[in-house]
């Protein structure tokens, strides 16, 4: 008999269910109370965390068989009451990044090949001028190295002695009676304190007080290539943090390209907004651009080309340099044409009347442009209304509406407001 059935009802399962029947159970319960399919819902999240923290205990034999003997208790007291985030367990059932093994597995597996420090990474922020030139840049970064004086052993040759409590392996390996289990867990050895090994203070290395590394200032030359794609790493090898008796780590630098106020940029293309007038656009003119590398293009748009308000063109050849070939992407200029607040040196008549457009003026523009067209002609025999049409004017558009707002409130008064009081007088 089990002693605590609370586990097997979070799953919906019961006691007896097959390794089959738990996972089944947790997979349709996790795919429905995810928080990702439940935002907001706090209820979701904490089946969420239940189901998974059941599924987490039942489907590993031996926590399986320490619930079922004693409960939850059972778990805490043989150190397995932890457990792993629910969203790892859900990733690792799912299939989702690699990371989530470390949580399960952790304890078990040995890392392959010698052991090695861990890589130290840096973000190394780029302009997109150095991208475009390529440059070297000299970092520098603070390191452990093995102590010179000692090297590494942290103390005087023979002072250092190992630890006998632990045999020089920092940890311990200690057995509990769990009923009928025997339990084995490993603690830090109490007489080195993990160190594995054990120096009179009197013989401690004095650079290094007997931590047998220092620290040291490394200045690293980064070689930012030409054309290098934000996101690139830059490795070097064993220039990292140095400990006794363990390969040194490596250092590595991940190029991040900073936001550029002019160009966008697109792999090895560029992107750039020109703001032209209407004149330029329609008749042709000049528009200069500041290049990455101090050159300033010039770039001709031909009269009568017409360049149309959004229209991208194209500069080949002046985009970013390919990282390790010898071709440049493309320049991309996308026009936002300025069009003017009105035309015409008409002026303001004796009345105080604007003139608009004189009959010369609007022949010019009707002998270059396109003749009109009439868009949606009424049928022959329809009756026409003739209209002016008028500037909206912004400050009287937002006047109507507050004032529509207002009313909209007033309507709302009537029922409890003071209407209902006049009326009862
Ligand atoms: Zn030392
Ligand atoms: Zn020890």
């Amino acid at each position: 008999m089990v002693k605590d059935t609370k586990y097997y009802e979070t799953l919906g399962v019961s006691p007896d269910a097959t390794e089959a029947q738990l996972k089944s159970a947790y997979r349709k319960g996790a795919l429905k109370h995810h928080p990702d399919k439940n935002a907001h819902s706090e209820d979701a999240a904490e089946k969420f965390k239940d189901l998974s923290h059941a599924y987490e205990v039942l489907s590993d034999p031996q926590k399986r068989q320490l619930y079922d003997q004693y409960g939850e208790e059972g778990l805490e007291q043989g150190g397995m009451g932890g457990g792993m985030n629910a969203e790892d367990l859900f990733s690792q059932f799912f299939g989702g990044g690699g990371g989530a093994f470390g949580g399960m597995f952790g304890g078990g597996m040995r890392e392959q090949g010698p052991k090695k420090v861990r890589t130290i990474h840096h973000v190394h922020k780029v302009s997109l001028e150095d991208i475009y030139r390529g440059k070297v840049s000299k970092l520098a970064l603070q390191k452990s190295v093995i102590c010179p004086k000692c090297e590494g052993r942290g103390g005087k040759e023979g002072a250092v002695r190992k630890c006998s409590g632990c045999d020089g392996m920092g940890m311990k390996t200690m057995m509990r009676q769990m009923g009928p289990m025997i339990q084995r867990f490993q603690t830090v050895c109490p007489d080195c304190n993990g160190e594995g090994e054990i120096i009179r203070d009197r013989d401690r290395c004095k650079q290094c007080n007997g931590k047998k590394t220092i620290i040291e200032r490394k200045v690293l030359h980064v070689h930012v290539d030409k054309g290098v794609q934000s996101g690139a790493k830059i490795d070097f090898a064993g220039e990292g943090d140095q400990m006794p008796g363990v390969q040194a780590g490596d250092v590595q630098f991940e190029i991040e390209q900073k936001p550029h106020p002019r160009f966008q940029r697109k792999r090895d293309d560029l992107f750039y907004q020109a703001e032209v007038d209407l004149l330029t656009a329609l008749a042709g003119g000049r528009i200069w651009i500041e290049h990455l590398d101090d050159r300033w293009l010039s770039v001709d748009i031909l009269p009568g080309e017409v360049v149309k308000p959004g229209e991208i063109k194209v500069v080949r050849g002046q985009g970013m340099p390919s990282y390790r070939h010898h071709d440049f992407g493309n320049l991309y200029i996308q026009f936002d044409v300025k069009f003017p607040e009105r035309l015409g040196r008409g002026g303001i008549d004796e009345n105080g009347e604007e003139i608009g457009m004189s009959e010369s003026e609007i022949k010019a523009l009707e002998s270059v442009l396109p003749p009109r067209m009439i868009q949606n002609p009424p049928p022959p025999d329809a009756m026409t209304e003739d209209y002016p049409l008028e500037r909206v004017d912004a400050s009287r558009e937002q006047a109507r509406a507050q004032k529509a707002a207002m009313d909209d409130d007033e309507d709302d008064m009537h029922p409890g407001g003071e209407r209902v009081q006049c009326a009862s007088q």
